[in-house]
């Protein structure tokens, strides 16, 4: 016996139900993309390994633990979509073209650990960049989007949670007060982030670990570390959400596991999920472009996770069966039957014609099965005279009709 094979661990196969439920909601933030003025770029789901370990951080989980590497080469399977988009940007030189820019993406992910509930290997993401200012009100415009993509797909509930950790310095000021406050309880913490304590205690913030999460509660974080630009930033980005009638709140402990955001960050959850689990996240990325050996330019973006929306959203389904069965009473008419199921086709009728050796019974079986409303018959006898017949599945009635004639009939009638 040969084996059968099974999909890899923590990537999934989706039906034509849930195939369709996917479909749905790419279309539909496609949609959305389109008025909000965002163009979709498609990008290869290779990158080199450095390019995350620059842009996302050394440190960070995604890099340390997640990256799904190609054995004995530099290459990793993209982990993010946001490092990318910037390395196509600068690639391209594109700053010099034009001083703004908002591209957006739909792809699959890949994560490299083990898998784990609720953690693929293969996800997909759908983000959006939006590349050249530093205004808060781009902030709001990226925030919205995110949020109007979510209603539009059919979310209902979702929270909106929104930080500040202002520009690299105030960062780098964070850093220090953070490693501050938690070098002495050090043991307390995970053997990650007893290492991180040291090389980069934000990373700590958003550790996974219970311990560490509820050692992390317990901290006072404020606004102490920013200075009065980003200060100023973060207030006014507020003031202009409640003006939008955007409901968020604001949460100092959150910090996005990835090294490259500063100034805005925030996460979307829901509560249909049943878990604290973001649905999407995004942030402010000043530093990245130059960090990635370009000009100073500031960019925001997000993604939303489709998985994890797909979890939440209400399974539609898509529509079932075809309307026409083309049926033979002999096997040596099987060619005049693919011919008019194609000439059918060709008018956007969706109609099957049969592939088995099934008696007349069989095949009215099989369509009726599909919900056909018709199905052509065709007999020696009605060829011969140029006929078919064509029977009505939902009164049970049959007529003979001339076959030059039967396509237009059945348009007239479905
Ligand atoms: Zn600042
Ligand atoms: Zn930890």
């Amino acid at each position: 016996m040969s084996k059968i094979y099974s999909g890899i661990r923590g990537t999934s196969s989706l039906d034509p139900a849930e195939t369709y439920s996917f479909n749905q909601i790419i279309k539909k933030s496609r949609n959305v993309f389109d008025v909000f003025g965002y163009e979709e770029i498609s990008l290869p789901l290779l990158e080199e390994e450095g390019l995350f370990r620059r842009s996302v951080g050394d440190t960070t989980d995604i890099v340390e633990k997640q990256m799904f590497k190609i054995e004995g080469k530099d290459i990793v399977l993209r982990p993010e979509g946001t490092a990318q988009v910037i390395r196509y940007y600068l690639e391209n030189s594109l700053y010099k073209k034009s001083d703004f820019y908002k591209f957006s993406y739909v792809g699959p992910m890949f994560r490299g650990e083990r898998p784990q509930k609720g953690r693929l290997r293969q996800f997909h993401h759908i983000g959006a960049e939006a590349i050249g200012s530093n205004s808060f009100y781009l902030d709001a415009e990226i925030i919205s989007l995110s949020m109007r993509i979510l209603d539009i797909i059919g979310v209902r509930e979702k929270s909106l949670n929104i930080n500040t950790l202002g520009c690299s310095l105030d960062k780098v000021n964070f850093s220090k007060d953070l490693k501050k406050k938690l070098i002495g309880n050090k043991s307390k913490f995970c053997q990650d982030c007893q290492r991180r304590i040291q090389k980069n205690p934000l990373r700590v913030i958003d550790c996974k670990n219970k311990t560490c999460k509820s050692e992390v509660a317990t901290l006072n974080i404020g606004e102490s570390h920013l200075c009065s630009d980003c200060r100023q930033h973060f207030n006014d980005l507020r003031v202009l959400l409640d003006e939008l009638g955007i409901d968020y709140t604001y949460s100092p402990h959150l910090v996005r596991g990835l090294d490259y955001y500063t100034n805005t960050v925030f996460e979307i959850t829901s509560s249909q999920l049943g878990s604290q689990d973001a649905i999407g996240a995004g942030g402010r990325y000043n530093e990245l472009i130059q960090c990635l050996g370009g000009p100073s330019i500031s960019a925001i973006g997000f993604a939303l996770g489709v998985e994890r929306l797909m979890l939440i959203l209400d399974k539609s389904s898509p529509r079932k069966g075809i309307s026409v069965y083309v049926a033979t009473v002999d096997d040596n008419l099987k060619t005049q039957a693919l011919k008019l199921t194609q000439q059918l086709r060709g008018e956007g009728i969706r109609v099957d014609t049969g592939y088995l050796k099934k008696s007349l019974k069989g095949q009215l079986r099989y369509a009726q099965k599909k919900g056909a409303k018709f199905v052509v018959i065709m007999g020696e006898e009605e060829i011969a005279q140029n006929s078919v017949m064509l029977k009505d599945m939902d009164t049970a009635t049959q007529e003979k009709v001339k076959i030059d004639a039967v396509v237009n009939k059945i348009k007239s009638e479905i």
